[in-house]
């Protein structure tokens, strides 16, 4: 009884395994390119390199969690090692490490690249832009990953969606912002499209890795952060460095992170194991946005009750401009090459779909619910 109840749950695995990793391809041609130079029983041993520190709340725990469910579901098969940032590799060296096959994966944000192509910024948020749900909807039903897959297919990588922040904070500022002039000259650390649109109102944008910014903010080399939102900010301890916490975060109202895979070390491995990877990213990128969901209000309690944080919301004229801005940012980005222009078209038509029922579904909830 034993033993057969074990055969059949052998066979549904394998099955279950087999249709994931094919897809939509002809059966018959998937059961013949399945890996015939691969035994069954070989083991890998992979690293992964990121751009956080070791085990950091969210992002460094999500590549963890990954690492563990894909060790769990191949029995052992593919055994990856997390690395944090500076570990093997520096926090945005995460990229290059990866293309070039010094590590196998990466776990890190898709806008860090900017400087590879001004695409890979809208495949972690657009100012103003998508919110989570949104970015997930575009990513997995809207042609966003087919786009991405073939951005970065030019550097030997494979991208899957690796979670989402949610909606963040507007950053940490030890001066008020009352008005435009206030931005002017103001040196803040703030990547991607936000960057651009600070750029453009006359602030200074400054790219740091997380682990530098409290350092960065405590001396003075900067005036003001952004990273992230309460539960990570907390972490960090920002709240020691700074008066000001503003909302909301404009610039990245749902940021996505990314797991990157050295193309030519995915397609060595057997297809259940690939098929393992793909749905042990799509789990850990829902399971992001749970995990901060769950935290960052308890986290919120603490910077304003014990840490006596200032919660400051940016004024509407100055989200106006930001706005007005961001749109500009985003058009000038997507003029800078075919590729970016196609991201752009697909991120921006899927929005203006999306924020049609939206306003009647999701934004006119949220009103009902303060009524
Ligand atoms: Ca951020």
């Amino acid at each position: 009884m034993k033993r057969r109840n074990f055969i059949t749950a052998l066979g549904v695995g394998a099955a279950g395994a087999t249709l994931s990793a094919c897809g939509q391809q002809d059966q018959q041609d998937c059961d013949n390119q399945t890996s015939s130079n691969v035994t069954p029983e070989q083991k890998f041993k992979w690293k992964l390199v990121t751009s956080w520190p070791k085990n950091f709340p969210g992002l460094g725990t999500a590549p963890e969690r990954f690492a563990r469910i894909v060790k769990d579901m191949s029995k052992g098969r593919l055994d990856i090692r997390v690395y944090g940032a500076g570990e093997l590799v520096p926090a945005l060296e995460v990229f290059d490490a990866v293309s070039g096959g010094a590590a196998e994966m990466g776990h890190s944000g898709p806008y860090y690249w900017k400087g590879k192509s001004p695409a890979t910024q809208f495949f972690t948020a657009i100012p103003f832009g998508m919110n989570a749900q949104e970015i997930n909807g575009w990513i997995h039903y809207g042609g966003g990953l087919e786009l991405w897959q073939e951005l970065y297919a030019e550097f030997n990588l494979i991208p899957f969606s690796g979670g989402n922040t949610g909606v963040q904070m507007a950053g940490w500022f030890n001066k008020e912002i009352n008005s435009l002039e206030d931005i002017k000259g103001l040196k803040m650390r703030i990547p991607g499209l936000g960057g651009e649109v600070f750029k453009k109102l006359g602030g200074i944008p400054v790219m740091l890795p997380g682990g530098e910014l409290f350092t960065a903010l405590q001396t003075g080399t900067i005036d003001a952060t952004e990273w992230v939102g309460p539960y990570n900010d907390l972490a960090f301890g920002l709240y020691k460095a700074a008066k000001y916490y503003y909302y909301p975060g404009w610039h990245e109202p749902g940021s996505m992170l990314e797991f990157t895979i050295n193309k030519d070390k995915f397609n060595s491995l057997p297809e259940d194991l690939q098929a393992i990877i793909t749905h042990a990213a799509r789990a850990v990128n829902q399971d992001m946005l749970d995990e901060y969901t769950a935290r960052n209000n308890t986290a919120l309690k603490t910077l304003v009750n014990e840490h006596k944080v200032e919660l400051r919301q940016l004024p509407d004229d100055v989200l106006r401009k930001l706005r007005d801005t961001a749109t500009e940012a985003a058009k000038e980005a997507a003029a800078s090459d075919p590729m970016t222009q196609r991201v752009y078209d697909s991120a921006f038509q899927f929005m203006e779909n999306v924020k049609a029922y939206h306003r009647i579904s999701e934004h006119a909830y949220y009103n009902a619910r303060e009524l």
